[in-house]
């Protein structure tokens, strides 16, 4: 187990939920984690977040990682679980309950829909925070937010500020199903496994702040973060289980290694094609350059090409 003693300089982290086989956006969070990580001659570590049972897909887990194995993606360390790691995540939560950060919640999704200010989604409007309504029972636990100004400087995207009173309000740590939420779970694992850069897809930049307030309420260090452009397709959503995106698997010419090397606008070898998968990375570790990534939140997904 790493523990953030250790003196390393860099460590990055690739955290797949097993939804679904490894398909073209996730391959791309999954190379420009690892590409940051070798080109700062960093570590990099694997962490399955299969923390959401209803959501997971029998085989998905050992499939994503033989598809990284399969891409040359090579980790460090012994791939982490989240599903064994509770007690963590239970004393994290234990602490911000002894410091008075935490109450239990009897509200219904349907409920905070219906009391939120119009079109401000799904802000929770505090109704449970002095104190549960008369005759109801807490379903969830959330934490305290304040309205300071949460500043964060992605190394990609820039300046990030948000007031998580005005923009998300309290927010849920222990679902009404008793599971762990992700918010809490990716704050206490990238600390403890001593993760100093988070390289992930741009979907998750709006959590950003909810995880440094949890860095700063349970007092453990900020990585620094760098979110790249997602894959959208011509509706603009997301690609992934939902949209139906296929399985990624590397082919001779390297062609989904290409793709995604020109998603994220890095130069290319003239040979390309005719490289070894090995060779292609290397080059790509060596020549991987920040400033070229497209510096946006959405970007159209190429023709992906079928193996
Ligand atoms: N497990 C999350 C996902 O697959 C990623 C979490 C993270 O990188 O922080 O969307």
């Amino acid at each position: 187990m790493h523990t953030s003693t250790d003196k390393t300089l860099y460590r990055g982290r690739f955290a797949p939920s097993p939804t679904g086989p490894l398909h073209f956006g996730s391959l791309v969070a999954a190379l420009g984690s690892y590409l940051d990580a070798r080109h700062n001659r960093g570590e990099w570590l694997v962490r399955v977040e299969d923390l959401d049972p209803p959501r997971e897909v029998a085989g998905a887990a050992d499939s994503i990682l033989h598809t990284l194995e399969a891409f040359g993606l090579e980790w460090d360390g012994p791939v982490v679980y989240q599903s064994m790691r509770n007690g963590l995540y239970d004393t994290a939560l234990e602490q911000l309950a002894r410091n008075g950060k935490l109450y239990g919640c009897a509200c219904t999704r349907k409920e905070i829909a219906d009391s939120s200010i119009k079109g401000q989604g799904t802000i929770y409007p505090g109704t449970c925070r002095n104190g549960l309504p008369a005759g109801r029972t807490a379903r969830s636990v959330r934490v305290r937010v304040d309205d300071t100004c949460i500043r964060i400087t992605d190394r990609l995207q820039g300046i990030v500020e948000q007031r998580l009173a005005d923009e998300v309000g309290d927010f849920v740590l222990r679902r009404a199903d008793q599971l762990v939420a992700y918010q809490l779970a990716v704050v206490i694992d990238d600390a403890e496994q001593g993760i100093t850069d988070v390289v992930r897809g741009a979907d998750l930049l709006d959590s950003t702040p909810r995880q440094y307030y949890l860095q700063q309420q349970l007092g453990l260090p900020a990585p620094r973060y760098l979110h790249l452009p997602i894959a959208v397709n011509a509706s603009r959503e997301k690609l992934g289980k939902q949209t139906h995106a296929g399985a990624v698997q590397p082919d001779a010419g390297n062609r989904i290694l290409i793709a995604a090397l020109t998603f994220l606008q890095q130069a290319l070898p003239d040979d390309a094609a005719m490289a070894g998968q090995a060779e292609l990375l290397q080059w790509a570790t060596v020549h991987w350059n920040v400033d070229a990534l497209p510096r946006k939140r959405l970007q159209p997904a190429p023709e992906i090409p079928s193996a």
